[in-house]
């Protein structure tokens, strides 16, 4: 490498996450080094996809160096390696801004997962790829050239700081970038041609450029010793001399060194093969080259469509989701987007629905124009009918993973979240994904249902599909709400995921069954005898004045109260209104700190009490509040039902303090404890509700 001058040299502090993700990198012992080259060959991949992007619709681009190319040399009398390509190159700010002084959002994410015991290969999902180089590199050194600025290096050997200098004096790249890894000592395998070759072979095997390595060959040579006398021809490199025979032989051999590039790995697209041609292994190299994954795919679809339109395509279901899956800063679309075997974008938002935005893959049009711009793939009916077509495919694929449960468990589990936005979403495929959706319910056990089988185990005479939504499974497995639908061996499903709101609020429906939530009014349970019905009607009307008592003692914090349909056991609970928000929702609703509070006034909860005639405390409550409307027990006791009520329905307490105290006098009662305060005697207790209880008493005091 050539000397750079010095003087203009300009030294930049890493920025402190990246600073401690070098040091992490550099100071803890991970065996698994060799996926610094997969890191740095994929950043060339991608630079070279951006400049031939660029070039599609302005050629003069690449004028600088028309070869699209990566090229490895070793050097083994430097101890360097370096990866070459040409693509698009780095101007001095992107040096600057992308190695080292601004952080992605995955640099920490890394690092707790590094220390969470996560493998170092992962390293590439998390966008910080490149520092893979310190791993078995002392000192890094890009130099850089960019079609719109000099050329330029970087320098650094970690220890906080690098520095960028105009490069005045080094070999000129055209346009591209060049990264020397002065390597360690103990890490000087990465020398050997036949190690680079199987670490491309294993890596960087579907990369679409040529990758060539910097070879060297020694080929053995007869000459006579009146030749040797010439002067010697080389291509590259030294000639050796080697006097295998004696000195009066004639004829000696001697040992000539030449150098080449050669090509190392294969481009032909995986796609344009047959399906039934590519093996598990192949899929799985491919798709680890696509994604930076350290592992499998869980899933794979490779097909072709024919006809008016053609395209090919494969399309992946990871493992796992993705960290970021629902960062919204970041845009996640991973289908790459080919035109006749030729890169064109990897975030074409236009390619797949958002809520499937964790398929992997690749597409490749033939009908689409090389020169396509952005604004014309907005509008473009051929990208239209491909992503319908990818959708259709997606479906068909997590049907396919659905045949093994225990896959299907594990898609589930990282992307249910991305079904249910399917649901809320994507009108047309609604019917479809609600198949792939499986909840636990109260006859599912451990294992989940889908709504396929919850209807096969529905009751004679059950019309509808039951669910409870909540905050989780604990939560509502024994809410007060299924009581009458266990009772009468309804099924009830639990919806406990936050967006399940959303998207039960879309689904409306099951192949023609209707989905009723268990906590909201006109939950209607039929098939009663004539004498039963006429028994709930007059215990109904016996209760008519607790209902009115109580409603007067409510005030707004209820609807109204009436005699419940729904319970069995508990002695009330609160519903809301068939189209309000249910208590969940409200609980989703105020976590959202950034909410509109507008909807919060029509939306939130409209509750109405539902009473249990059938329960002993509503009985007694009745007979007291019969005896005397005033009575301040009663009051005291509606305030503490409703409250409780609260909890047991999903809500929370507006007044946690009032409701302790409430439950501390209770406590006080069933103890036999005298009330400490003389002024506050059995019959004059003034309720606590209305004057802040303890609270004046504590004036009081002061
Ligand atoms: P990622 O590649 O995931 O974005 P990296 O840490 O590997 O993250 O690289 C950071 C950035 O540096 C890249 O996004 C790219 O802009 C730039 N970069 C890295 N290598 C190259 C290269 N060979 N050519 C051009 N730009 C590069």
């Amino acid at each position: 490498m050539a000397e750079v001058q010095m003087a203009d040299a300009e030294t930049f502090a890493f920025q402190a996450e990246i600073n401690q993700l070098l040091s992490l990198i550099i100071n803890t012992f991970y065996s698994n080094k060799e996926i610094f080259l997969r890191e740095l060959i994929s950043n060339s991949s991608d630079a070279l996809d951006k400049i031939r992007f660029e070039s599609l619709t302005d050629k003069s681009k690449l004028d600088a160096q028309p070869e699209l190319f990566i090229r490895l040399v070793p050097d083994k009398v430097n101890k360097t390696l370096s990866i070459i390509d040409s693509g698009i190159g780095m101007t001095k700010a992107d040096l600057v801004n992308n190695l080292g002084t601004i952080a992605r959002s995955g640099t920490k994410e890394f690092m707790e997962a590094l220390q969470a015991g996560a493998d170092v290969s992962m390293i590439g999902q998390f966008g910080v790829g490149f520092y893979s180089a310190y791993l078995v590199a002392e000192k890094v050194v890009v130099t850089t050239k960019h079609n719109d600025d000099e050329q330029y290096v970087w320098e650094s050997q970690a220890g906080g700081s690098f520095t960028v200098t105009r490069d005045v004096s080094g070999e000129p790249l055209g346009r591209g970038t060049k990264i020397t890894l002065f390597l360690k000592e103990d890490q000087l395998e990465y020398l050997e041609e036949r190690r680079i070759k199987d670490l491309v072979k294993k890596h960087s095997e579907f990369i679409s450029y040529p990758i060539y390595l910097w070879t060297e060959k020694t080929t053995e040579k007869e000459i006579s010793d009146d030749e040797d006398d010439e002067p010697k021809k080389e291509k590259e490199g030294d000639v050796e001399e080697v006097d295998e025979e004696k000195e009066t032989k004639k004829k000696k051999k001697i040992k000539e060194v030449s150098h080449e590039w050669q090509l190392i790995n294969k481009q032909k697209p995986i796609w344009l093969r047959k399906p039934e041609e590519i093996t598990k292994e192949e899929y799985a190299s491919f798709y680890k080259s696509l994604t930076n994954d350290w592992e499998d795919h869980l899933a794979v679809k490779h097909f072709s469509v024919e006809g008016q339109l053609e395209f090919k395509a494969i399309l992946f279901v990871p493992k796992r989701a993705p960290f970021d899956l629902f960062d919204t800063r970041k845009k996640l679309n991973n289908i790459k987007l080919y035109v006749r075997r030729v890169f064109i974008m990897d975030n074409c938002e236009e390619l797949i629905p958002e809520y499937l935005s964790f398929v992997k893959g690749v597409v490749d049009s033939d009908d689409l124009p090389l020169n396509i711009s952005r604004e014309m793939l907005q509008q473009n009916k051929i990208l239209k009918v491909i992503r319908k077509n990818l959708v259709k495919k997606c479906i068909e694929m997590f049907n396919e993973i659905a045949e093994n449960k225990e896959d299907y468990n594990k898609f589930y589990e990282a992307f249910s979240k991305n079904l249910k936005l399917g649901i809320h979403e994507d009108s047309q495929n609604r019917a479809k994904i609600a198949e792939l959706l499986r909840y636990h319910s109260t006859k599912s056990g451990d294992e989940m249902t889908s709504l396929k089988d919850y209807v096969t185990r529905m009751k004679e005479g059950q019309k509808d599909i039951y669910y409870i939504t909540g905050e989780s499974k604990k939560a509502v497995e024994n809410s007060p709400f299924l009581e009458r639908l266990k009772k009468k061996g309804y099924e009830v499903l639990f919806m406990v995921d936050a967006i399940d709101e959303y998207a039960v609020g879309q689904l409306k429906e099951y192949d023609g069954k209707k989905l009723v939530s268990a906590t909201k009014e006109g939950l209607k349970l039929e098939d009663e005898s004539e004498e039963e019905k006429k028994k709930k009607e007059e215990k109904k009307k016996s209760f008519e004045n607790l209902c009115k008592t109580m409603k007067d003692i409510l005030g707004d914090k209820v609807e109204k109260v009436v005699v419940s349909d729904r319970i069995v056991d508990s002695p009330c609970c609160l519903v809301t209104g068939e189209y309000g928000w249910t208590a969940n929702m409200e609980r989703i609703m105020k976590a959202q700190a950034l909410r509109d509070s507008s909807m919060s006034s029509y939306m939130s909860s409209k509750k109405t009490m539902e009473i249990n005639p059938d329960n002993g405390i509503m009985e007694e409550l009745r007979k007291r509040a019969e005896a005397d409307k005033n009575d301040k027990s009663v009051k005291d006791l509606v305030m503490l039902l409703f409250e409780t009520a609260l909890l047991t329905s999903g809500f929370s307490l507006e007044d946690p303090n009032m409701f302790a105290g409430r439950i501390h006098r209770m406590l006080k009662l069933g103890l036999s404890i005298e009330e400490e305060d003389e002024n506050v005697g059995e019959e004059d207790m003034p309720a606590l509700e209305e004057d802040g209880g303890e609270e004046s008493k504590m004036e009081e005091v002061d």
